[in-house]
């Protein structure tokens, strides 16, 4: 029997680096960031319907959307953010319910790990069989952020101010991965945790 996780957890958790250790050792890894972007690929039903909601301006001249105005829009508007997140979140499901489908008829016992930054605040995470929450403290959260994305201290503090606490994901998570050290305490974690996610396969 074939498995669905979700896996999640703050900005600069670790999300990608879990995905790729997942899929290295075997898991089918999907990425809701990706599978959002191609859903709004110039004049998809979605395309149309977020340039309706937020106007022309969000159109770049090729005709795909600029994800910075879109960004600074819903920041300052929550109405449209919720209108913009109706339109997105419930096809990202039914895309990567359909991707799964479609493993599944080549591989049974397949195990697929859906990377989510917002699993649980789109709701998303009622429709995965189990949810894995990444957490690690606060200031190594902080360092990661800014080394990856070259943003001031303020700046990565801001972002994290703006997202769920990570106390409030892990009431949903049914496994929790705790990345505060090293990539070798990291591997091994994720190694005894794809075992006990493929016993749940077979
Ligand atoms: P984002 O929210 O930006 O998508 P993410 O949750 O996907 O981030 P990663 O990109 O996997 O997180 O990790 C954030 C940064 O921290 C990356 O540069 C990654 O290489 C580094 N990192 C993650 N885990 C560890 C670890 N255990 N030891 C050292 N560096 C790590």
């Amino acid at each position: 029997m074939a498995l669905l996780v979700g896996l999640t957890g703050g900005m600069g958790s670790g999300k990608t680096t879990v995905g790729k250790l997942f899929q290295s050792l075997g898991a089918y890894v999907l990425d809701a960031d990706e599978i959002c972007r191609s859903l709004v690929e110039p004049e998809k039903p979605a395309w149309r319907e977020t340039v309706d909601l937020l106007g022309n301006e969000i159109v770049r001249d090729d005709q795909t959307l600029d994800r910075r105005k879109i960004a600074d829009i819903i920041f300052n508007d929550s109405d449209k953010k919720k209108a913009l997140e109706a339109i997105l979140h419930p096809r990202v499901m039914a895309e990567e319910q359909a991707i799964y489908k479609d493993i599944r008829k080549g591989d049974p016992a397949a195990l697929v790990i859906i990377e989510a930054a917002l699993l649980i605040e789109s709701e998303n995470y009622r429709k995965v069989d189990k949810v894995v929450v990444i957490v690690c403290d606060k200031e190594t959260q902080i360092r990661r952020i800014m080394a990856k994305n070259t943003f001031s201290q303020e700046d990565a503090e801001r972002r994290l101010q703006q997202q769920m606490p990570l106390e409030e994901k892990i009431k949903f998570a049914d496994y929790v991965i705790l990345n505060n050290s090293g990539l070798t305490e990291l591997e091994e974690q994720v190694e005894a945790l794809f075992h006990q996610l493929k016993q749940l396969t077979v």
